[in-house]
């Protein structure tokens, strides 16, 4: 009886978590008003979507042939791909990773991109390639001012170098790339990898039109029509002549921003705010930090401290581990979810793991349904934002590229957020979320291939 009383107070202090459908309607219409601002340059500025033009025109047609090489910075590897297509269009791609030492990560630019230059030369002299185009997929926010040109904006995910905040990285890469004698290798697109998940999956599917990733961080992209993109040559849509812009391009929404002008106060809880108070950069990227893989687990591990505060969990156990930050990975909350209905193998595991001794039945319950709590919120989330884009592509079926761990590995977000993304677009409109392999090298080497 004891423990029904501490399970009724476990469920009602995890109620914030849940989001009514009327809720996330309402979030789904902020969203699309946010995009909306974002699009446009005089407005850009105040909006937390910022939907920045990728110069992304194209989508693979499928009658891309030859060889190209991709970068992929910024992921969880650094790597260099060649991506191989052959007469019959069938597609062969061949990659390897290289190490990123944590002297280059923080010391100067010109460091990083000789060691880049380095690298591309090792993978292509041993494949003896010369002469290949080449696409770099570059995830740290960029403004773009041309398919291979993007200003970084900031440096985030423990990369620091000196001189190249503010700069062109597709022409620093360039520069590093024409200095090197013997390696003739032209950059011609910078994307980042939610763009290479959309190109790269436009290549099977060539109706594919939003991109999505669920991984360390979160965002949207989205195909628009050219002429309501603010912000590229000119004014708003318009070429410097003065003209509409003909066309589509992909949108990069840097969705993870949503909510920085206050959108989401009434879906935060107080644990939401105790993560954001400790995190890097406090108040940025509130969505990313509802949503994440960067973030999720370390939510669990704040609602638990509070539960046991309260006397609701982990009774007379001091928990050390658990009081230290990140000492939940969201990897756990997949594997906690994965136990079966009446089992509590994982969350048993992982508690004495994380120094919680001799887990009770109640304490495994309780953190699974703690887990389940967050990352459902969070495939609902999600889903309202793949939504709010969908609306705006103004087409059905509208197919999503997605990509990331929390996507690929959770045992129920990637379906969860399929249902919720169905259910918020009403029946006119279907929706398919797909994997999408491989995408951020892949896709890059897609996008050099059709600017040819
Ligand atoms: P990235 O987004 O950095 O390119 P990933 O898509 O692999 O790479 O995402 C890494 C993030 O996913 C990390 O924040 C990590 O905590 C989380 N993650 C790793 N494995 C899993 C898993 N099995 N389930 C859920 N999240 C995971």
């Amino acid at each position: 009886e004891y423990d029904d009383k501490r399970k009724l107070a476990v469920i009602e202090r995890c109620k914030p978590f849940t989001l009514s459908d009327a809720q996330l309607n309402q979030v789904c219409g902020s969203m699309m008003r946010a995009l909306k601002d974002g699009l446009r340059q005089s407005r850009r500025d105040r909006s937390s979507v910022k939907c920045y033009p990728t110069y992304v025109r194209t989508l693979p047609t499928g009658k891309e042939r030859g060889n190209f090489l991709a970068l992929d910075l910024g992921g969880t590897n650094f790597r260099v791909l060649h991506v191989e297509i052959g007469p019959d269009g069938q597609l062969k791609q061949d990659s390897k990773i290289y190490a990123v030492p944590a002297s280059v990560m923080t010391g100067r630019g010109e460091s990083l991109f000789s060691h880049l230059v380095d690298c591309i030369e090792h993978f292509a002299k041993e494949r003896g390639l010369r002469g290949v185009p080449l696409g770099f997929t570059f995830s740290f926010p960029c403004r773009q001012e041309g398919l291979a040109r993007g200003r970084l904006v900031r440096w985030t995910k423990g990369f620091a170098c000196e001189g190249v905040e503010g700069r062109d990285v597709g022409g620093m890469l360039q520069e590093a790339l024409d200095r090197r004698p013997g390696i003739d290798v032209e950059v011609k697109a910078v994307i980042n990898d939610t763009t290479g998940t959309l190109v790269s999956k436009a290549w099977d599917r060539r109706n594919a039109s939003v991109g999505v990733i669920v991984g360390t961080g979160f965002n949207v992209c989205y195909v628009e029509k050219a002429s309501r993109v603010g912000g590229m040559e000119g004014e708003a849509g318009r070429t410097k002549e003065g003209r509409a812009e003909e066309g589509t391009m992909v949108v990069n929404t840097e969705m993870g921003a949503f909510g920085e002008k206050g959108e989401l106060e009434g879906v935060r809880t107080e644990f939401d705010r105790v993560v954001d108070a400790a995190s890097i950069h406090p108040g940025e990227h509130v969505l990313e930090k509802l949503v994440s893989g960067m973030y999720l687990g370390e939510l669990v591990r704040v609602v638990l401290l509070g539960l046991r505060e309260e006397g609701l969990v982990f009774e007379g156990r001091r928990c050390l581990q658990l009081r230290e930050k990140g000492s939940v990975p969201t990897k756990y909350v997949s594997e906690i979810e994965s136990d079966g209905p009446h089992h509590r193998v994982m969350a048993r595991e992982i508690l004495e793991e994380v120094g919680v001794s001799e887990p009770t039945v109640h304490d495994c319950a309780t953190v699974r349904y703690v887990c389940r709590a967050v990352s459902r919120r969070a495939a609902h989330l999600a889903a309202a934002a793949v939504a709010a884009v969908a609306r705006r592509v103004e087409r059905s079926p509208v197919v999503a590229a997605v990509d990331g761990s929390l996507f690929r590995h959770h045992p129920h977000f990637a379906r969860i957020m399929q249902e919720k993304t169905q259910q918020l677009l009403g029946p006119g409109t279907e929706v398919e979320l797909c994997l999408s392999e491989d995408g951020s090298g892949r896709g890059a080497a897609l996008v050099a291939a059709s600017v040819r």
